[in-house]
């Protein structure tokens, strides 16, 4: 590991400051995804700037909106009262995450910024145009079994990435409409979640739309009904500790039997969370049916395209649609 420098900032404004002022230095928290990038040489900043003192711990209950703050433990989100109350599909999806050990390091602002788990991208012996741009994708003609089904990059274009995006809170926070609060340079600023990530496009190499020097201060969550027919299902390859072969969030509001309002969203095939606005579209106004979820599910996987070993998810993944909304809807 390439030696660094360490340095304990007592503001936030002297945090962002620090990194603004080194273009070699980065912000280290829970240190669960970087600490693992550090020791493999995948990354290697000549300055961390620990930033895991600075008062963003707090769970607040404003006027039209949960916030959490980027600091607040995995763990601790996922017990809170007004998290359970309030969005009770976050904790799901946080306790799906990781095993209980990372959840007591891991933060929130963290979580977000996780990179992706493709197994060429931490192994420097293979090509990667994430890591190095230009050098090509290990895992177009390789094992590609976990990878991408929405978004991916042409296969002909010289920067091509068909990774995934590996966290699970993701996927709810894009379901309920949170925001990304952040702080850089030029002050402060708020990005809507779905705007947060991006697709990899001809850039692999960033995998959010945050400025370099910008620190995430939380996320903000508004007042929603989706409190009683929520679910997060997770298919993975076993119980504990291991990433989403596909994810689904589904949160449902239900008067009569008719769907008033629906979020969806889809971890495990995009190298974002992956918002299903088309299937959302078709549910509204809907009574509640398994024939409903079902052309629900078509529709959400219309636009997917599948690799070599992945083409299982075209069918795994309408299915964890359908009982993802059927275990929300209560049927
Ligand atoms: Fe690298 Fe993306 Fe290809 Fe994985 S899928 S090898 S991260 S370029």
């Amino acid at each position: 590991m390439r030696p660094f420098q360490y340095i304990r900032p007592k503001t936030v404004k002297e945090a962002v400051d620090a990194i603004a002022s080194d273009p070699d230095a980065q912000f280290i928290a829970g240190g669960t995804n970087l600490i693992d990038l550090m020791k493999r040489g995948i990354v290697s900043p000549g300055k961390l700037v620990d930033i895991t003192h600075l008062p963003l711990k707090k769970i607040e209950d404003k006027s039209g909106f949960l916030r959490i703050g980027a600091l607040a433990l995995n763990a601790e989100v996922a017990v809170n009262k007004l998290v359970l109350q309030k969005h009770p599909l976050l904790a799901m999806a946080l306790n799906a995450g990781a095993s209980g050990q990372i959840r007591n390091m891991a933060t929130v602002g963290g979580n977000i910024l996780q990179k992706t788990r493709c197994t060429y991208f931490y192994d420097a012996s293979f090509p990667c145009n994430k890591r190095s741009p230009g050098s090509g994708c290990s895992a177009l003609e390789g094992i590609n079994r976990t990878h991408a089904i929405f978004g991916v990059s042409a296969p002909n274009n010289a920067r091509s990435c068909m990774a995934v995006n590996p966290s699970d809170m993701n996927v709810a926070l894009v379901a309920m409409d949170a925001t990304v609060v952040v702080l850089g340079p030029g002050g402060e600023r708020r990005i809507h979640f779905a705007d947060f990530h991006r697709l990899p496009g001809e850039r692999p190499e960033l995998e959010t739309n945050l400025e370099r020097g910008e620190l995430i201060l939380g996320v903000e969550i508004p007042e929603s009904a989706f409190t009683k027919h929520v679910h997060y299902l997770k298919v993975r390859d076993r119980a504990s500790y291991a990433f989403a072969l596909v994810s689904v969030a589904a949160a449902l509001e239900i008067e009569d039997n008719k769907i008033t309002a629906v979020r969806l969203a889809m971890g495990g095939v995009a190298h974002k969370p992956w918002r299903l606005y088309e299937a959302e579209k078709l549910l509204v106004g809907q009574h509640v049916s398994d024939g409903i979820f079902l052309d629900a599910a078509k529709v959400a996987m219309r636009s997917a395209v599948a690799s070599e070993h992945n083409a299982y998810k075209l069918k795994l993944a309408p299915n964890a649609i359908m009982q993802a909304l059927k275990a929300a809807a209560g049927i």
